[in-house]
């Protein structure tokens, strides 16, 4: 007979693993498909968020800042380190560890909640089954009350750049160089390209970015994108913007790599080339042609703001479906679909989805830009504070970036919280939370915020919104 569940979940990342154990948690039998193979050859859970994104990738990125403080930002302090040395393997080993612990967390959670997985692939048939084929190749079919699909994303691909995983590599090669390449090339200045390129810049490659937009960081506030291509390019990073990757040739180990940018065709030669051009959803073999679910004109899986398919019972999450590809954006779609199916009426905010590129300092925001704002015809009032007035900022000796509050003119509400500088992930978590509750920027300002923090510069940027800040000159009067 076949066996059956209230809820089948295919893919195990941020989203499908989170929706599994909140499904379970809510007493609802439930199974969690995953056929992603770890490298020890084992089914690893945790996706692309555990496996080779946000994890690794920020494992990378401490233990390259440390490096970097060492043989940088210790003078300052009085701190000689003349003979501090980078051992790439072990920085890479240590990360794979992190990931190990992290991947077998999720089974761990998945037997203490009752989430049964099922090692294999999974595709959606006609009628909510389910058909899993295990790693032997036999294939297994399910019965499921409620189907959530979870299969993530995975690299774009460009013809131009193919990657061979030695010299040219998406992010998984990116995060596994076995040593620092002397020259590197990043494809894409987004979120993964900046945040890889910055791993082996602070390790002492010498990085170029190829953009081909014009604009640098295009959903950050403009003010924002501004100063982090300042800084950027002053800790050594070369971002050429409007510049389109035509072509590449590997020859003995390295790469020519031709584009065009404003004065005709270019050629530059590196070691390795990074290609961070974006991603996209993963629905190869997951639907059957009779499943009846449909996708967008992107190839995304097409749903509603609940995440529910053309098909009742069936739901899809996280990076197969529109919106972020963020893996809290991910999780949270996971809960409301879990506590839907339970008889919740649970729903999401998509408008406070912070953003986070975990670069040094940080850039991070939540809400609208100004430039939507004015676009929209919203009139604002903005306060900014500079890190460099921040006393603990200086004691860091982190004192690059600011905090803007933007907030409606009329109402006061904010409407934007967007930070670069030291901490600004957390910074900006805090104006999400203000933001939820429908904080205005007198409330923020109205509140005691420890001294010394960082966050004190939101305090601040808020009060700068109505001219009241305290440890800067107000461009604004009350
Ligand atoms: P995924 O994590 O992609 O998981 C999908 C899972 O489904 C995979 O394990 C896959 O093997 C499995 N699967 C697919 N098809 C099937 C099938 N047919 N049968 C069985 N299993 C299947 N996001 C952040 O929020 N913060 C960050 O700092 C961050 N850093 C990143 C850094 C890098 C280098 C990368 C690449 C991504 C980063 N991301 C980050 C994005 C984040 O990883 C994704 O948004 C998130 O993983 C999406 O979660 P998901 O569950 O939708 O999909
Ligand atoms: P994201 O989607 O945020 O990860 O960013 C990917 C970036 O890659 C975008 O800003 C694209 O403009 C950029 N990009 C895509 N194709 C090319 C190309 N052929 N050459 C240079 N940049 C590219």
């Amino acid at each position: 007979m076949t066996q059956k569940f209230d809820v089948v979940v295919i893919g195990a990342g941020p989203g499908g693993y989170v929706a599994a154990i909140k499904a379970a948690q809510l007493g609802l039998k439930t199974a969690c498909v995953e056929k992603y193979q770890g490298k020890e050859g084992k089914t690893a859970l945790g996706g692309t968020c555990l496996n080779v994104g946000c994890i690794p990738s920020k494992a990378l990125l401490d233990s390259s800042y440390k490096y970097h403080e060492a043989h940088e930002g210790f003078a300052i302090h009085g701190i000689t380190a003349p003979n501090v040395t980078i051992d790439v393997k072990a920085m890479v080993a240590r990360k794979d560890g992190i990931v190990k612990n992290l991947t077998g967390g999720v089974a761990t959670l998945f037997k203490a909640n009752g989430v049964t997985l099922l090692e294999g692939h999974g595709k959606l048939l006609a009628n909510k089954q389910v058909e899993v084929t295990g790693l032997d190749g036999k294939a297994v079919v399910y019965d499921a009350e409620n189907v959530i699909l979870a299969s993530g994303s995975r690299p774009v691909d460009i013809p131009p750049a193919p990657v061979d995983q030695d010299v040219i590599v998406d992010s998984t090669g990116a995060l596994d160089f076995q040593a620092v390449p002397k020259t590197l090339g990043v494809i894409g200045a987004g979120v993964i390209g900046l945040e890889l390129g910055s791993v082996w810049a602070r390790l002492g490659s010498e990085v170029t970015v190829l953009e081909a937009l014009d604009k640098f960081l295009p959903a950050a506030d403009d003010a924002v994108a501004k100063e982090a291509l300042k800084i950027l390019t002053k800790q050594g990073l070369k971002i050429k913007l409007g510049a389109r990757v035509t072509g590449s040739a590997v020859k003995k180990k390295q790469v020519t790599v031709t584009y065009t940018d404003a004065e005709g065709e270019q050629k530059q030669v590196f070691d390795k080339l990074i290609v961070a051009v974006g991603r996209r959803p993963v629905t190869t073999e997951l639907l059957a042609s009779d499943s009846g679910v449909t996708l967008d004109e992107r190839g995304f899986i097409f749903v509603d703001d609940h995440c529910t398919t053309s098909v009742p019972g069936v739901y899809a999450i996280g990076d197969v479906v529109r919106g972020a590809m963020l893996a809290h954006k991910a999780s949270e779609e996971g809960v409301m679909v879990a506590e839907r199916i339970a008889g919740h009426k649970a729903q999401m905010n998509y408008d406070l989805i912070p953003s986070v590129i975990y670069t040094h300092p940080e850039i991070a925001w939540v809400g609208k830009t100004e430039q939507a704002l004015k676009a929209e015809g919203v009139a604002v009032n903005v306060g900014t504070f500079p890190f460099a007035a921040s006393g603990r900022a200086m004691a860091a000796n982190d004192t690059a970036g600011f905090v803007k509050v933007i907030a409606d003119a009329k109402t006061d509400r904010v409407l934007g919280v967007h930070v670069i500088g030291p901490a600004a992930a957390e910074l900006v978590q805090q104006g999400a939370i203000g933001m939820e509750f429908g904080t205005s920027a007198e409330d923020l300002g109205m509140m005691v915020f420890s001294h010394p923090t960082m966050s004190e510069a939101l305090h601040e940027a808020a009060l700068a919104v109505n001219g009241g800040a305290i440890h800067i000159a107000n461009r604004k009067k009350r």
